[in-house]
This record gives structure tokens, sequence and C-alpha cells, in this order.
């Protein structure tokens, strides 16, 4: 019997031929999920269920049993109500669908549930397959949505699912994406039932998402590779490496790179830093103390938490603020995590407000983020508006600017300008030690402990990694200014 081909096979298949082979045949070398995905599916499923909401004559159909499944759908497909999740098996495809809505005598359209704001590729690709798969089964498709998040809406009172959805009519799309597909399916088939195929690592190990054994398969890539070019076009990184230029100090003289990638690539020879005194030292000259070195953690949810919001919109839950009244001086510390589960950004507000002084500068790492999220916070409340507009935008300074300009650039950043590669280079502070030890993770656990149904011991244990976590970010910001005055002294 041939091996069945699903929904998400195919579009596996799509990004490689390897990918799909292993998760068909040797599945264990899959890593695990971590826990961020994993929260990516579970809020899926709890945006999958709203999503049910908007046909309240409809009926779930159970996924615990495969088979089960499939003689439930069988039987209620004759009823002509909307379907949740009924599954479609034929000349080894199968296929489940969100939706499946009738319309008329004898026809159905199919209605794909997605946590985007907008229509990808990938959702065609996934609709197209569904499609064939439902047709090839005897149902007649009429038409195809694409059902997502509205960012326009706005919450006001209970979630209004009918508005927190947009539908969006892809039929023509979903067409174009089907040309071709038989074709495609058969080759897929082929691979699964074949030796492993190899393939060469190209933009699809991250395209359209993150290959799970890119560990495995980029294992001969060297760390010092021509990927770790400053935002080098990814088809460009290939285009080199595809020709035998591996490690930067293999790029000949004549391949074009702009200013940036001229540093790394002669930092790949000679080693160390790469130091714009005069840029440097105008950045330092332009703090002036005393000194609000701020970091801000912030969610943002598809489905809002509070009136007013709209999806996605962030939730700022916490920040780390060291002042330091001259260079070199003592620093003191001050913190906001925001408690209990009501609307925290009022607070989070004033917090700011008591603490960040009238004067001096205020030292962000990315001031988008820091200008955004204040900036958001001063519209939701009005009362916020004068004293960020006047006493605090003015104030703030990045000093992501020194990184991404490359008036500091040391060659064990490996290409990358974030805080994270920052660091390390200079300085002996690391997150490696910490529980919490990444920003999304932050989020994560924040959510988990506040919302979720977690133990008290357990939550403030949370809540003091996440003290940490925060509070070594501005420490950071810290050590860096210390040490970029050393390297212009
Ligand atoms: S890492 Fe790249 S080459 Fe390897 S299986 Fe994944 S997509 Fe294919």
């Amino acid at each position: 019997m041939s091996k069945l081909l699903t929904k998400s096979n195919y579009l596996l298949g799509l990004q490689c031929p390897k990918l799909l082979w292993v998760t068909k045949n040797d599945k264990q070398r899959l890593p695990e999920h971590d826990e961020i995905t994993l929260k990516k599916f579970a809020d899926g499923h709890i945006l999958g269920e709203l999503a049910t909401k908007v046909f309240p004559e409809g009926q779930d159909i159970p996924d615990d049993n495969f088979m089960e499944n499939l003689r439930n759908t069988k039987k209620l497909i004759s009823k002509r109500i909307p379907l949740f999740e009924p599954a479609f098996m034929v000349d080894s495809l199968y296929s489940r669908a969100d939706v499946l809505v009738p319309v008329g005598e004898d026809e159905w359209d199919i209605v794909e549930v997605k946590s985007a704001t907008k229509v990808k590729d990938t959702n065609l690709h996934d609709v197209a397959f569904q499609k064939y798969v439902y047709e090839k089964a005897g149902l007649k498709i009429r038409k195809c949505f694409l059902m997502h998040i509205n960012n326009q809406y706005v919450r006001d009172g209970e979630i209004e699912p009918s508005e927190l959805f947009v539908q969006t009519e892809i039929g023509e799309k979903v067409k174009e994406f089907s040309e071709g597909l038989e074709a495609r399916i058969r080759e897929m088939k082929i691979v699964i039932s074949n030796e492993e195929p190899e393939c060469k690592i190209s933009v699809s190990c991250d395209d359209p998402y993150g290959c799970p054994i890119k560990d495995e398969c980029w294992s001969d890539v060297p760390e010092d590779s021509v990927f770790g070019f400053y935002r080098m076009r990814k088809r460009k990184c290939f285009k080199l490496y595809d020709s035998g230029v591996i490690r930067l100090t293999d790029v000949p003289e004549d391949i074009k790179l702009n200013d940036k990638q001229q540093i790394q690539r002669r930092l790949a020879f000679e080693g160390g830093a790469h130091v714009d005194k005069l840029q440097v030292k105008n950045f330092l000259d332009s703090l002036k103390y005393p000194v609000y070195y701020l970091d801000f953690e912030t969610i943002n949810p598809a489905i809002p938490k509070f009136d007013g919001m709209r999806p996605y919109q962030r939730i700022p839950f916490q920040f780390s603020l060291h002042i330091q009244d001259e260079e070199g001086g003592e620093l003191r510390h001050v913190s906001f995590l925001a408690e209990g589960t009501s609307d925290p950004r009022s607070k989070f507000m004033q917090s700011l407000k008591d603490n960040l002084g009238d004067k001096g500068s205020i030292l962000v790492y990315n001031q988008g983020f820091e200008k955004g999220v204040m900036n958001e916070g001063a519209t939701a409340f009005p009362e916020f508006r004068e004293w960020y507009d006047e006493d605090i935008l003015f104030r703030i300074k990045d000093l992501w600017d020194v990184f991404r300009n490359f008036w500091y650039y040391d060659s064990g950043q490996k290409g990358s300008a974030s805080i994270k590669a920052v660091l390390p280079v200079m300085s002996d502070l690391s997150y490696g030690d910490l529980e919490i030890g990444k920003g999304d993770l932050a989020s994560l656990e924040y959510e988990r402990v506040t919302y979720g149904d977690v133990g008290e011991e357990e939550r403030l244990r949370v809540r003091e990694a996440l003290e940490r976590y925060c509070e070594l970010d501005t420490l950071a910001e810290v050590e860096i200014v210390k040490n970029l005055n050393k390297v212009i002294s």
C-alpha cells in the first residue's frame, strides 16, 4: 500500500524533498518542538475554536481518531451543515478542512482559518491541495476563502468572532497555485517511497519556515561562512557559497561588497575589531547624564485582551531601568513587572513617568520598539501624551546605532548587531546562565504564569526569572557603554 500524503506533507515537500522524506520515513531525526512553537500551536487551536463561532449551525468532528473522523465526515456530509475539521482520503491523499460550508443544493465552500493578517503563498498551496483532494473525493467546490485576523478590529466588550476574522476570497489565486499540482503530488509520492534524496542547502532552508533539521544539513557550514555577511541577501550568499566561496576569507577582491561587508571581510583575515573612534566618541558625547538605561518586554496576542485594543497590539508588562548620574558612576535599578490580570498599560506608563526624571538621556537598544510602545501607551491613555511628546521623545538615544552602523564591529559578532551578539564581545556578562534568556520566552512565560492555571510557587519563581532577564538587558547596555568609553580612551 502506498504511503499517505497529507496536506502538511505536501507543504513540507514544496519546501524540500529531503524534509518530506525524513518526516515520512525517519521522524526521530526531527527535534521536539520547543516551547515557542508549542505555544504557537496552542494559540492556533484557540483561534480555530473561536472561528467556528462564525458558523453557529456548524458541527465539530473530533480529530483524535483518524479513521473515526473519516467515518463521521461521511455520515455528516449529507446533513448539509457547516463542518469543522472534516477529513477526506482518496488515492493515498489525506486532507482535513478547517471549515466546509454547504452552498445551495450540492456545493461547498472551503474556509481555511489562519492567525496571520494577510494571505501568504503557503496558504494558497494549502488550499489548492485541499480543493484537489475534496474534488477527487466527489465534492463540488464553489469558492475558497481564507479566514484571517482583521487587524482593524478593536475590542469592545466580548470578542466578536465575526468581526475579529475577515474572509478573503482566494479562488482565483488557488487556481493559479493548482497549476502543476498533480505532477508535484506524483513526484512527492515517488520521493516518500524511495531512498532518502540528496538535497543541497538553499534559500528553502528558511522559507517559508525554518527547517527543523537545519542543524543536520548545515553542519558542514563553517562559523565564519559567507552566510554571516551583515544583511547580505540570502540569494547572493548562496551564489557565493555554491561557487565555492565558503568562508569570508575566500571572498575574492572583485566581489562587490558594501562598506560593512568589506569590514567583515578584512576582520576575517586580521581578527579583532573595527572602531570608528570619531563616531563612537560623538555618540558617547551626545549622552547627557543622568543616563537612563531602559528596556521593555511585551506580549502581543492575536486576540486582543483588553477593550480598545487591536489584534497583535503590544501590551508592555515589564521594564528594567538602570540610572547612572555620571559617567562610570553608581547604578540605581528600578523595575516594573505587572501584577494581576488587568490591563497593565496605564500603570506601566505611570511607573515610567515616576522614574524617568525630567532630564538626561534615555538609552535604549533599537529605539523603534520602545518609542512605538510608549507612543501607543500615550494614545491609549492621553494623560501621558504631553509628557511623552515633550519630556521623553527628544531624550531617547539608540545604542544600536553604534553597532548597526558598524562604528564598532567585532568579528565575534558574526554578522549580527543585536545586543545578544554584541554583549559577549564587550563583556563577561552572559544570558547563557539565565533560566529565561530570550525575549520571546519571557513573553511566553509571563503569559503562562499570569493568565494560566499555575501554582503560586511556580508563578513567583518565573517572575523572579523575568526580573533577572530584563535586568540583564539594561545591565548589558551599561556594560557596553562602559567598554565603548574604554575603547576610545
Ligand atoms: S535544511 Fe535545507 S536541505 Fe536540509 S532538509 Fe531542510 S530544507 Fe532541505
